[in-house]
């Protein structure tokens, strides 16, 4: 089981309350039907963003071009528009939320309907989908689809890490 904590910050006040908005991510991180189920990973909140792995910032219009939202890897701060999210329902949230920590989880945005004629979670749904369903749950086609590109980069991310520690323990 690996362990991921989070940090939730606001910045619009038409959301709900901490506490409320807290209560919701947390029923979706942990789901039978999340991500966290699938992959094996718990999440928990924290109340400090310094030690938090990742930050679900709500905040109006993160992008000025358009209403989506997006995840960030630089700061690993997930950017939620909040006029999508009080203006719209408990479906679109749970899509909001999974859309984007998949991101996170490293997932890349899918294009084809699954079987059942519904949309993977990493199709982008905000402005509707060429599905026949909207869909906010990951199916196994988000689950594989992992980021070939970001994946090589960890890779080589980790072996200059690891040279960097070799040549500071040999100096
Ligand atoms: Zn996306």
């Amino acid at each position: 089981m690996k362990y991921i904590k989070y940090y939730i910050k606001l910045n619009d006040l038409r959301l709900p309350s901490k506490y409320a908005l807290s209560t919701q991510i947390a029923w979706i991180l942990n789901h039978p039907k999340g991500w966290g189920k699938q992959l094996g990973i718990q999440f928990n909140e924290i109340n400090s963003q310094q030690w938090a792995d990742l930050t679900f910032y709500f905040t109006p219009q993160p992008l000025f071009f358009t209403n989506w939202s997006f995840y960030c890897a630089l700061n690993r701060t997930l950017y939620l528009n909040s006029d999508n999210w009080v203006t719209r329902d408990l479906d679109y949230h749970i899509y909001l939320i999974n859309h984007e920590l998949g991101h996170f989880l490293n997932r890349k945005h899918l294009h084809i309907c699954l079987p059942d004629g519904s949309a993977p979670v990493m199709m982008q749904q905000t402005n509707g989908c060429s599905c026949e369903k909207t869909n906010g749950w990951p199916s196994n086609l988000d689950v594989r689809s992992i980021h070939p590109i970001e994946v090589i980069w960890f890779y080589y991310l980790g072996i200059l890490i690891l040279i960097s520690r070799l040549l500071i323990f040999l100096i």
